[in-house]
């Protein structure tokens, strides 16, 4: 007999274990909770991978007056990455019960969680949910017959990228435009509404309930050391079959992509490229990829990152330069624009990355577009700028010939090809790009 399958409602995420015991756990107290965390090894699984009990531990034991709140992103929008939404439109509960306990830990009167806008169905799943935990009494006044009143709120999105970043999307979920807060105060002090706040991803809080009931030692058994526990990995591009998995950090890219993926299409040996964490780390080259470890570590080894672990695969058809060209076009168009070397800078890079995609450039264009990439990391309020210059400095890195060849012999370049064949990630783009050069031809849907 097939076995039934289950659903996201709360009677099926009971089936799974959610909110088992949570009231003990509870009971255990909110410094037991943090230690756990901190114990397990967990690191933020957002991008920047900073230590989820440290940062649980930064928010004040006792109040001053003002209520603490805990903020959940879940407005997943790096290019590439789709991991956040398997958690809210399959499982959602894992993520309400991982709210109030991440709530309670860090003495939170109230979580909100800022979900894209784009996210429609998971937002209406993800309510119906949190509408299902007040009904059972797993939230609210005496959450869980705890004795702890904590409440849940989600809020939506509008779309911007911007409000990815922690203080963008505070400033978002208190009614201003989504434009990034200089740091200090950090949130911990002075966040939502002006009280203690910490901001954190879905997937950090989704799997802090299992941690807690298997305990600290079962997580930090997964992965080496400072790169503990399991991941969501979104895999996709030329694979045979692109997939959202969790799998044990430090995994090898290439055991990840063929035990789960069905292999690179061609095979390995057809491997050209790979982002491996989001369209905002550098691009690896097809040695780099060879034994590399999913980790924090291994990949900052190699000059990349694990980032959000959207893992982006080419193979030997993409032409690279069009894919960071089309990746310095999205970081431009969202850059908010307080920043001189972010505002001017993307813009700049686009510039001349569209010329060096067609071949019109200078070569003394290359030092000059890596000099305005490291004139805007690092000098930028907020982490967008880093973003938008890594890429351009990965291409540079690795593929360095590829720019200088097509500089030489722009006549190689076929645009016709190039069109059918560049990574479709960024919809529009090529269409805007062949409008702008009289390129003629435009495929929908690219
Ligand atoms: Fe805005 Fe860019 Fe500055 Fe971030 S780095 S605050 S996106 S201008």
């Amino acid at each position: 007999m097939l076995p039934t399958l289950q659903d996201w409602r709360l009677k099926d995420a009971m089936l799974r274990g959610d909110w088992h015991r949570t009231k003990d756990l509870m009971c255990m107290g909110p410094d037991w909770l943090v230690q756990e965390c901190k114990d397990s090894g967990l690191r933020g699984r957002g991008g920047a991978g900073f230590p989820s009990g440290l940062k649980w531990s930064f928010m004040p034991k006792a109040s001053d007056g003002r209520p603490s709140f805990l903020v959940v992103n879940a407005d997943e929008s790096e290019p590439g990455t789709c991991k956040d939404r398997e958690i809210m439109r399959k499982d959602p509960h894992k993520l309400i019960e991982g709210c109030l306990l991440a709530g309670f830990a860090m003495r939170a009167r109230a979580g909100y969680i800022y979900i894209r806008g784009e996210y429609f169905n998971e937002a209406v799943i993800l309510q119906e949910a949190i509408h299902e935990a007040y009904q059972a009494g797993f939230l609210g006044k005496n959450a869980c017959g705890s004795g702890y009143d904590y409440d849940l709120y989600l809020h939506r999105g509008a779309g911007a990228y911007i409000c990815g970043e922690e203080t963008a999307l505070i400033e978002s979920l208190e009614g201003r435009q989504g434009r990034p807060r200089l740091k200090p105060p950090f949130p911990a002090n002075i966040g939502l509404f002006g009280c203690p706040s910490t901001v954190t991803n879905v997937e950090t809080i989704a799997v802090t309930p299992t941690i807690f009931r298997r305990g600290a030692s079962w997580f930090s058994g997964f992965g080496r050391e400072n790169n503990r526990g399991t991941k969501l990995f979104g895999i996709s591009g030329h694979v045979n079959n692109p997939i959202v998995v969790e799998e044990e950090m430090s995994i090898t890219l290439q055991e990840l992509i063929e035990k789960h993926c069905g292999g690179v299409k061609g095979g390995w040996g057809n491997l050209q490229a790979c982002i491996p964490g989001g369209s905002s780390v550098p691009v690896l080259d097809e040695n780099d990829c060879q034994n590399v470890m999913m980790d924090f570590d291994d990949l900052r080894g190699k000059g990349s990152g694990l980032g959000t672990a959207a893992v982006t695969i080419f193979d030997k058809s993409v032409d690279m330069v069009g894919a960071i060209r089309r990746l310095t076009h999205f970081y431009s168009h969202e850059s908010c624009g307080q920043c001189t070397p972010c505002r001017e800078g993307t813009s700049w890079m686009e510039n001349i990355m569209e010329r060096l995609e067609v071949g019109e450039a200078d070569a003394r264009e290359i030092p000059m577009l890596e000099e305005i990439s490291r004139s805007i990391e690092g000098h930028t309020i907020c982490a967008l700028g880093d973003a938008a210059a890594w890429p351009v400095q990965g291409l540079i890195r690795r593929f360095k010939h590829v720019l200088e060849d097509r500089i030489e012999n722009p006549g190689a370049f076929d645009p016709e090809k190039h069109f059918q064949k560049a990574w479709s990630g960024l919809p529009n783009t090529n269409q805007e790009w062949a409008k702008k050069h009289g390129k003629g031809k435009v495929y929908g849907g690219l």
